[in-house]
């Protein structure tokens, strides 16, 4: 079985990450897909909401959308989220699937300023999900490469092994950000592309004032 997880601060959850999922679901041909925010390491900025108002945001988000989950692992554990130990974790959890590690185009395109980058995919494939104003466009030699050496065409050829293969998915662009959303929240517009209930959730816990 393929398990997808897709990481991210999440803060908040929003339409750009939930409609490019389900797109993501249907051409992989998966029928569940995680969301895994991530624990952020004291010295870096930290997100608006807590880690636990960004699970319970996830949580109401995924409720809308059959097949999707949230998956807490990286908010359990005691030291900061880095993807590969992350992957490494999840791969012994679940000895039996294939692992498939979901990330837009602006993660892919500095992918090589991760820790242990290159380890990712001795654990997970590398999905990746266009994103508007983001070129692919590798920057430094070692990214080039190393996704040349990994790149697939197809989805179809994710299932030849179960580690190690990048593929460029074809979602719909949605030109969505969660920085630019924070900024309208401010406002409290009428409809802001999040779901309802985490409109509602944002509101009751005064979050992005
Ligand atoms: P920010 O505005 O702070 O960059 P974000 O909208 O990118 O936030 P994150 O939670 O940081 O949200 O993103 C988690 C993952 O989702 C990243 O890999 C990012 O590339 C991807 N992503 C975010 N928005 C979109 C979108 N509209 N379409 C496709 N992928 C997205």
């Amino acid at each position: 079985m393929i398990r997808a997880f897709f990481g991210g601060t999440f803060d908040p959850i929003h339409n750009g990450h939930l409609k490019t999922s389900s797109a993501l679901m249907k051409e992989l041909g998966i029928d569940r897909l995680a969301f895994m925010p991530s624990a952020i390491p004291p010295h870096r900025t930290q997100p608006e909401a807590s880690a636990e108002q960004r699970l319970d945001m996830v949580k109401l988000a995924c409720k809308d959308y059959p097949g999707f989950e949230a998956e807490d692992w990286e908010l359990q554990q005691s030291r900061p989220s880095y993807t590969a130990a992350t992957l490494a974790e999840l791969s012994e959890r679940f000895p039996n699937d294939t692992l498939v590690f979901v990330m837009g185009m602006d993660s892919l395109m500095s992918l090589n300023r991760w820790h242990k980058w290159r380890e990712i995919v001795q654990y997970a494939h590398i999905v990746v999900m266009p994103r508007s104003g983001v070129p692919f466009a590798p920057q430094g030699g070692e990214l080039e490469t190393f996704i040349a050496q990994h790149r697939v065409n197809q989805p179809s050829d994710l299932e030849s092994a179960k580690n190690g293969k990048l593929y460029i998915a074809q979602t719909p662009l949605i030109d969505i950000s969660a920085t630019e959303l924070r900024e309208q929240l401010h406002k409290r517009p009428a409809s802001p592309p999040i779901p309802e209930s985490v409109y509602k959730y944002i509101k009751e816990n005064k979050l992005y004032l």
